[in-house]
């Protein structure tokens, strides 16, 4: 659903002869941006060798740090340990519309998964996905509330997006059917992680439409009256 190079992904980064690990986008303004390398520090001792580069947004003009593991035996995308600050949304416009509770376990499972924890990031994104669509139902449903908050996700997809539901794939339907199941017997976590994430964002689009709907009929009915 979403376009590649608009995601965030872990990218190769060279600089004096060195190949490190960084983010595609700034942790601060979200944006997607080729940073510039304010300084360089090395911390070694007998087991571990870090580096941490000092980086600068050209777009917002703000500093932030990402350190890589360069032992030998580590590669790829696994070099990268931690940016600091670590990645966030709040001036992300679409993910503005959304609850403080929705955002907070989205940005957390998107800190998960950036450093490896990919099984609380898999669960993580099914119930940030779950709140983003119980919110969405409320506000379209104001009258259906408690039956949202009771229901479980599949059911509230089911009853108040049935719509929306025939645009996802039979792979995405099957995980969120029964998450457990899927997380007990699939191998290949990765690539449902990143259908959740797709949905995720599919349905912040969504919001973002609905908001301008409702503020464009608003809009309307004052000028009638
Ligand atoms: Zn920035």
């Amino acid at each position: 659903m979403q376009n590649n190079e608009n995601k965030l992904m872990k990218t190769k980064y060279e600089y004096d002869n060195q190949e490190y690990i960084v983010m595609n986008k700034c942790p601060h303004c979200n944006l997607e941006i080729h940073p510039v390398v304010e300084n360089m520090y090395y911390f070694e001792n007998n087991m571990y060798k870090v580096k941490v580069i000092s980086l600068s947004c050209p777009s917002c003009k703000r500093d932030y740090f990402v350190l890589n593991d360069l032992r030998e035996e580590i590669t790829g995308n696994d070099k990268f340990i931690i940016s600091v600050p670590r990645y966030g949304f709040r001036e992300n416009v679409i993910v503005k519309n959304t609850s403080r509770k929705f955002q907070n376990l989205y940005m957390q499972s998107i800190n998960n998964e950036l450093v490896g924890h990919y099984d609380i990031a898999f669960f993580g994104f099914i119930k940030s996905l779950e709140i983003l669509v119980k919110d969405i139902a409320i506000l379209e449903h104001k009258e259906s509330e408690d039956v949202i908050l009771f229901s479980n996700l599949n059911t509230c997809l089911e009853q108040f997006h049935s719509t929306n539901m025939h645009l996802f794939s039979k792979k995405l339907l099957e995980v969120l059917k029964n998450d457990y199941l899927y997380f007990h017997k699939t191998e290949d976590l990765q690539t449902s992680t990143e259908l959740i994430k797709d949905c995720i964002e599919y349905f912040l689009v969504y919001l973002e439409l609905l908001l301008k709907t409702f503020k464009l009929n608003n809009h309307e009915n004052r000028e009638i009256n």
